[in-house]
């Protein structure tokens, strides 16, 4: 079928906006660390200043470890999609949008991401899966990979990128996480959504 528009680009973060990571994580904390958060209360993603990890002086290299250790673990194995995500990123791409995946993972975590994607999406919902975390606590910005890519709109869940994202015009749809509540903006560029239907 010839069609005459062009796609456009719209980029989707992957933790807690397509994969349900954090509810798999904070199981993992409890069971293998004795650790225990409730999902309303992970109010930071800098798990060092939650008051679980600070009040036992769990250092942030720590923590690295242990994010090491959930990425090996059978809990990173049991992520599941976010409800609905499936569905509407098909309905997205019927609209004909490209979508682009951008990722704050590690790139080592790629061959695993890229499973996981195969495992649970329709064969090519994805344009690119983009990694920006490259060293031990360094990532780029994703507003490189926006510019480069002319996309003016991503799906997120991280407050802070969609701030830097704001820097460079680029909207964002913020997903209301517990870690994305208590910072109130009202930059034009961010708008809070409940879920994936108001999204379309
Ligand atoms: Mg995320």
């Amino acid at each position: 079928m010839i069609h005459s528009q062009e796609n456009k680009i719209i980029a989707i973060d992957v933790d807690d906006v397509i994969s349900s990571t954090i509810p798999s994580l904070l199981k993992y904390f409890w069971e293998i660390h004795n650790i225990n958060i409730e999902y309303e209360n992970l109010t930071n993603y800098r798990l060092s200043l939650l008051e679980e990890f600070a009040s036992r002086n769990i250092s942030e290299n720590k923590i690295h470890e242990y994010w090491n250790n959930f990425f090996n673990s059978s809990y990173w194995n049991e992520i599941i999609p976010i409800e609905w995500s499936i569905e509407w990123i098909n309905k997205i791409k019927n609209l004909w949008y490209d979508i682009v995946l951008i990722t704050a993972r590690w790139e080592s975590l790629q061959d695993y991401t890229l499973e996981w994607l195969d495992k649970y999406f329709p064969k090519n919902s994805f344009k690119e899966v983009h990694f920006t975390w490259v060293y031990h606590w360094s990532s780029i910005p994703k507003s490189m990979i926006c510019k480069k890519l002319w996309i003016k709109l991503i799906i997120e869940d991280n407050v802070h990128n969609c701030l830097e994202l704001a820097e460079f015009n680029i909207k964002s749809y913020l997903f209301p996480r517990p870690w994305n509540l208590q910072i109130k903006t009202n930059n034009p560029h961010i708008l809070r959504v409940d879920n994936w239907w108001q999204i379309i």
